[in-house]
């Protein structure tokens, strides 16, 4: 910290100042010793009585004899008593700028950091002042983030609703008003297709209504025990005949046979059926789904492993981000939202858990993790 001019003088002024107050201290209590000597014989003989018995060494050194002591003495306590003064002004004067640039950071700079360093612990205030800005500046960030994808959001649902709507509202408008020059045929053809993308947007607001249910999912959770294996099984089983369809295999297999977890049963079986159909949907020349789970120490492990098309080692870490699609934003041929694998990690933060994926040529797997116990059941079963 450098200090200006004033500060230097108001410094210079105060080492001045003691030193004229100390003088004058130091000439009041000689004269008032040297008055109470002098008019009082007693105490001149009890002076004489100490300096004799106080004598050192082998030469009988006698240090009262020695005027320069006392000065010393004195002049030492004078000294400690300047430093004393002058230290506790400089660091008045630090505490000084400390404020100053809190005051400039609370007139609305919130990103002011303050710069300079001090070798005492009023140091710490400046770390402590620093790092609130810090946390000032990422809770500032965040909530931008925050702003831009809200606002992100609202455009991608803006476009996925307008985009099949604007179909329905074309096809249906050349059926109204273009009835008696249609064929049958092309009649039914393009009731067909608004039909088509009607279920395209229904499909679309119920994802959405699902991904903003699981924006407040602790508020909607309802835990319970469930045997996990037992609803893997049954999940498979649902997906079996699609799976034949599509030439592929899908085995369930659990260690041990029976996993049981405080879940809530109908989100983590959407989870599960969000990765099935993703597994089913995109795995490419797939030949098999497994969906594997392990009872580890104080959590369970669930994986679902497909061997088809891999995901591209760029797209694996936004797949869990809303609206994020490999195949192209907008592509409609596999129906998707971009939505299902931001569900699925709602539910899985829901369960306090992880979720995540890995791809390469040989298989895709995405590996979740979630407590065998929840904390809001424990406090349930202890009441
Ligand atoms: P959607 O709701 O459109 O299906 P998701 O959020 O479920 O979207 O998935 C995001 C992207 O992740 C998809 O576009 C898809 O390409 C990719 N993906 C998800 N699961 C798999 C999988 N098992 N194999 C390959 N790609 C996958």
């Amino acid at each position: 910290m450098k200090l200006t001019g004033r500060e230097k003088w108001l410094l210079f002024w105060e080492g001045i100042i003691t030193i004229g107050i100390l003088v004058l201290l130091d000439w009041s209590v000689l004269t008032i010793i040297d008055q109470v000597v002098h008019t009082n014989e007693s105490f001149q003989i009890g002076i004489f009585e100490i300096k004799s018995g106080l004598s050192f060494g082998p030469e009988d050194l006698r240090i009262w004899s020695y005027q320069w002591l006392g000065i010393l003495i004195i002049g030492g306590l004078d000294l400690w008593v300047l430093i004393w003064r002058l230290v506790r002004r400089y660091r008045a004067l630090q505490m000084d700028h400390i404020l100053s640039e809190l005051h400039y950071i609370a007139a609305g700079n919130f990103k002011h950091h303050i710069s300079f360093k001090l070798n005492n612990n009023l140091q710490e205030i400046i770390d402590s002042v620093n790092a609130m800005v810090d946390a000032q500046i990422r809770a500032r960030e965040d909530e931008l983030a925050i702003e831009r994808s809200k606002d992100e959001m609202i455009t991608n649902i803006s476009h996925d609703l307008r985009t099949p709507l604007t179909s329905i509202i074309g096809y249906l408008g050349l059926v109204e008003n273009e009835y008696d020059k249609l064929t049958p045929e092309l009649v039914q053809k393009y009731t067909h297709t608004a039909y088509a993308k009607a279920t395209q947007m229904k499909s679309l607001v119920e994802e959405l209504f699902e991904f903003a249910q699981m924006q407040q999912l602790d508020l909607r959770l309802n835990f319970e025990k469930i045997n996990l294996s037992e609803l893997l099984k049954q999940l498979s089983a649902s997906f079996e005949l699609e799976a034949q369809h599509k030439n592929l295999s899908i085995v369930t297999a659990s260690i041990p046979d029976d996993i049981i977890i405080d879940a809530d049963p109908d989100k983590i079986a959407r989870l599960f059926m969000n990765l099935i159909q993703n597994a089913l949907k995109y795995g490419t020349n797939a030949t098999y789904i497994k969906l594997v789970s392990r009872l580890e120490k104080n959590f369970v492990e669930v994986r679902v492993i497909n061997d088809g098309k891999k995901i591209p080692a760029e797209a694996v870490e936004h797949i869990f981000d809303r609206f994020y699609r490999v195949e192209g934003s907008r592509s409609t041929k596999t129906g998707g939202t971009g939505l299902g694998l931001a569900i699925a990690l709602g539910v899985v933060e829901g369960h306090n858990g992880s979720i995540y994926a890995t791809s390469d040529d040989s298989k895709t797997e995405f590996i979740v993790q979630v407590p065998i116990i929840q904390r809001s059941m424990e406090k349930l079963n202890a009441k």
